[in-house]
């Protein structure tokens, strides 16, 4: 049996390579900038947030920043706002780190196209391989996992620090589902024992994450009263831009309830549907049970992981196609 420390430094000599050369890189710019993809969740800006708490610890003279969006409801609440930075700084050298970003399309802030280097770390399917460098490994459950791993291997006396810590352990909490995907395994657990030795206050990190208001039981209460299940176990609900109004809901928090129909017997997959009006979209959060639903988003203009990915429909006229997709996995 492999000993545990082996489970997360033992590795492909691909691995080991960019592992050096993203370490040479980060050495060789004083400039630094951090991106990862728009519409961000828990693992995009923790590990965004991560690194820049890691390489401020480690690099103290170089210039470090993280750019993209805020989002409506973890801005503030979980994270700090994002930086704001002049374009001006985008015209002289610098490396970019995009964190958690598929598809060089979907990464927040275009500015990365002026990085003199790019790296990508990303647990997705690496359908698009841009950068310079590019670590992906899709069986982490989080981008964050698989930078953890990254900066405990860099060869020297780095430090993780409790901020660091703090965002990498959210960002793994945050895409494993609280550690109930299928895609949380021991490596997982091994990097959150790390990151727990840091000194991480637990309670306090799950207050910033999930604590709710009261008006949000009122909208459980509505989607409770409206959800459909189809024929062979896909429940769903459907929050259109009047209904978000009336809750005082931005489309991005539509799909906050979509775990609201897991672990029920006959329950295969879930999905919540949320009019985006300024858009003039509809976006799908979709989540399994076992079955991957992956490919059914990448149909439906989307894409993410087996047991949890988004989509976006032109219309809800499609709506009935992807529940009749969904519900064939499951005949
Ligand atoms: P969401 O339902 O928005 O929470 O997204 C679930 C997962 O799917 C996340 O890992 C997203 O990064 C990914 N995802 C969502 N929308 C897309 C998309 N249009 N293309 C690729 N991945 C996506």
């Amino acid at each position: 049996m492999k000993k545990i420390d082996e489970i997360i430094y033992s590795r492909t000599e691909q691995f080991e390579k960019d592992i050096d050369k993203t370490l040479d890189a980060i050495k060789q710019y004083d400039r630094i900038v951090i991106f990862r993809h728009t519409k961000p969740d828990y693992d995009a800006i923790g590990s965004q947030l991560g690194l820049y708490y890691f390489l401020k610890e480690n690099f103290k003279n170089k210039e470090i920043h993280f750019v993209g969006e805020n989002h409506v409801s973890l801005t503030g609440r979980c994270f700090p706002e994002m930086e704001k930075i002049d374009d001006s700084f985008f015209d002289k050298p610098f490396l970019g780190i995009v964190l958690d970003c598929s598809t060089a399309e979907r990464i927040s802030d275009e500015r990365y196209q002026k990085a003199e280097m790019l790296i990508k770390i990303d647990h997705h399917p690496n359908v698009d391989p841009y950068g310079d460098i590019r670590i992906v490994d899709t069986t982490m459950a989080a981008a964050g996992e698989l930078l953890a791993n990254i900066l405990l291997s860099f060869d020297g006396d780095y430090v993780i620090n409790k901020q660091s810590a703090e965002n990498l352990y959210k960002a793994i909490v945050g895409d494993s589902g609280r550690f109930l995907y299928e895609s949380t395994t021991v490596h997982t657990f091994r990097i959150c024992e790390i990151l727990l030795a840091k000194g991480i206050d637990l309670s306090q990190v799950y207050l910033e994450m999930y604590n709710k208001s009261l008006s949000d039981l009122e909208v459980q209460a509505y989607i409770l009263r409206h959800y459909k299940v189809t024929e062979h176990g896909i429940a769903y609900y459907v929050l259109n831009d009047e209904t978000l109004k009336r809750f005082n809901l931005p489309p991005e928090r539509g799909k906050d309830n979509v775990n609201i129909f897991a672990h029920f017997d006959g329950i295969h997959a879930w999905l919540s549907v949320s009019e985006d009006k300024a858009k003039d979209e509809w976006r799908v959060s979709i989540r399994s049970e076992h079955e991957s639903i992956q490919q059914i988003a990448e149909k439906y203009n989307g894409g993410g992981h087996d047991q949890a990915s988004g989509a976006k429909l032109k219309s809800l006229d499609e709506l009935d196609g992807l529940l009749k997709d969904l519900d064939d996995l499951f005949k």
